[in-house]
């Protein structure tokens, strides 16, 4: 048994609400890759097992799309508890499932401290070179760029102290990737 304290949902997610219609799961764009669906997610979190969802696949797999939220007759935010396991994995070093996530996660944020905005070549570029396969997807790379869905260069914000500040207030260090 885990020594580590019990995993409370924010019951502003409304999660002891849902009523198990699963309308969140069939409108969810990842749901065929969970191995956990949204609506069953909110099962365990009635049923007082959030921690089976640490090391669940599901709350990494999430893109926070909202559509659960916009489709649920109960207004379970879903994306809400799932943000909140992803903090908990992440604290308890569980990240078994997690794949590549925090480390985009990480080069992201480090980013938008730094310039106050995504560069998302650069981004990309980084995340590709970190995580491995470099030239993979080069090809949708490429069609992104030419399309000006992708620039190489991008001026960051003008108060870019003040965005650092932010950062350093309310999430405390990002590490430099
Ligand atoms: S749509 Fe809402 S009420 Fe229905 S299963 Fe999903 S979270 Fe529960
Ligand atoms: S927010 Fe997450 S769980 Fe909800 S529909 Fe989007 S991907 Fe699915």
């Amino acid at each position: 048994m885990s020594d580590k304290p019990k995993i409370t949902i924010d019951e502003e997610t409304c999660y002891a609400q849902c009523f198990s219609c699963a309308k969140c799961t069939s409108g969810c764009p990842v749901a065929d890759e969970m191995d956990v669906k949204p609506h069953q997610a909110m099962r365990l979190l009635q049923l007082d097992q959030a921690d089976q969802l640490i090391t669940a696949a599901s709350p990494w797999l999430c893109i926070g799309c909202q559509t659960c939220l916009g489709r649920c007759p109960n207004n379970v935010d879903i994306p809400s508890a799932f943000s909140k396991i992803r903090q908990e994995a992440i604290e308890r070093d569980q990240l078994e499932n997690a794949g590549n996530v925090p480390l985009f996660d990480d080069i992201m944020l480090a980013m938008i401290k730094r310039n106050g905005r995504v560069n998302d070549g650069l981004m990309a570029a980084k995340y590709k070179f970190k995580a491995g396969g470099l030239l993979k997807d080069w090809k949708m790379g490429l069609k992104m760029f030419k399309a000006g869905k992708m620039k190489l260069f991008m001026k960051g914000v003008k108060d870019k102290p003040g965005v650092a500040a932010l950062f350093d207030k309310n999430t405390g260090e990002v590490e430099d990737k």
